[in-house]
């Protein structure tokens, strides 16, 4: 029976996880309400798609369309948006930019900013499902880029989770994708933006240990002090969530 437990809960409950085989590890994942309802959207939008009697060679195409930019999507948000300290600079956009990365950077163990917030993830993936049908136009593509995206992210949410858990399964790859994620958080936050795919990191020069010097922004993302008398919403957030304990850390619980 799955859990479906919020951020706090659900940090709570797999604080002291250790070693998760792989049922265990996606048993873990599917008690959180975000993983559920993305994987509830991707089946409504096959039932819908298939009730329809839309061609199934849709479905191919709008996975191959997803597959296709999903090392681009991936990379573009996280480089260009999630660390470019633009969404600091409003106290309408500083809880955002917060809840999506900086929480997630100033403390990579905090189990719960570990999944993305349904706010603003299903409106995305929505709208890149709206871009995938403008590209190839036919009835009943939308509803099949639905399905693949939520599909996608559920892979996201995989590979990024198994990033920040202790899990005792995976080979020479899942392994190398970890460690690509690891340093992103603890060397330099400007390589390794590839979470699920490092295809863009190869192509531009930042996957893997591009560094042996540990970046002093790998924190706190250039959020700093000047910033923070400048724009205050992120730094003011953060000190409040702390004192109220609303920072869970794994393996510390
Ligand atoms: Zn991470
Ligand atoms: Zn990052």
């Amino acid at each position: 029976m799955i859990a479906l437990l919020g951020d706090a809960a659900w940090a709570r409950r797999y604080a002291d996880a250790r070693d998760l085989a792989f049922g265990a590890f996606l048993a873990a994942l599917f008690d959180h309400y975000a993983v559920a309802l993305y994987a509830v959207i991707a089946a409504a939008a096959v039932v819908v798609f298939g009730l329809a009697g839309h061609p199934p060679i849709l479905l191919l195409w709008a996975a191959l369309l997803t597959a296709g930019f999903y090392s681009f999507v991936e990379y573009g948000l996280h480089r260009f948006i999630l660390h470019a300290r633009v969404l600091c600079r409003s106290p309408l956009t500083a809880p955002i930019w917060r809840r999506l990365h900086y929480d997630h950077h100033m403390e990579p163990a905090d189990l719960t900013v570990l999944f993305a917030d349904p706010k603003t993830s299903v409106p995305l993936l929505v709208v890149l499902a709206w871009a995938g049908a403008a590209l190839v136009d036919r009835p009943g593509m939308f509803t099949a880029m639905i399905a693949t995206n939520f599909c996608a992210f559920l892979y996201y949410e995989f590979m990024h989770s198994l990033s920040h858990l202790p899990n005792a399964f995976g080979g020479a790859w899942l392994k190398r994708k970890k460690r690509n994620h690891m340093l992103h958080h603890h060397l330099d936050e400007a390589s390794n933006y590839g979470i699920g795919s490092n295809l863009v990191d190869g192509l531009v020069g930042s996957a893997g240990e591009t560094t042996t010097t540990r970046s002093p922004t790998v924190r706190d993302l250039g959020y700093d002090e000047a910033t923070a008398t400048r724009w205050p919403w992120v730094r003011d957030g953060y000190a409040k969530k702390r004192a109220a304990g609303g920072v869970v850390v794994a393996g510390r619980a």
